[in-house]
């Protein structure tokens, strides 16, 4: 039983994952949100950590981007980047864009093993 559920999930993540990249390329970066998100509370009630993570790591991406569109003030100054939380700068870590600041991977991390428990 848990391996047919397995299998379905591993499907269900593949047919995800390859719409995703596509929509990233053709600049279609709020269906990636949504439907990460979506993936994200899906995978999380079923308690499948890796495609629970590896959905908000597409949000992410898709979030990023957007950002980037829209605040294209933010690119001049790459170097300057870094992370609120721990003073992490790229590429050392990977950062990601909120409304009042940046936060690295290693902090989602931190911070969605606090929140879990
Ligand atoms: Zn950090």
């Amino acid at each position: 039983m848990a391996e047919t559920t397995d299998l379905l999930s591993n499907r269900l993540f593949e047919n995800l994952t390859t719409s995703w990249e596509i929509a990233l390329r053709e600049n279609r970066q709020r269906e990636v949100i949504l439907g990460g998100i979506a993936a994200y509370c899906y995978f999380h009630e079923s308690k499948q950590l890796n495609f629970e993570t590896a959905s908000l790591i597409y949000v992410r991406q898709a979030i990023d981007e957007l950002l980037q569109a829209i605040l294209p003030q933010q690119q001049t100054g790459k170097t300057s980047r870094r992370c609120s939380f721990c003073g992490g700068t790229e590429p050392k870590v990977r950062l990601a864009a909120g409304a009042n600041g940046l936060i690295c991977d290693s902090c989602v991390r931190t911070l969605g093993e606090v929140f879990r428990q």
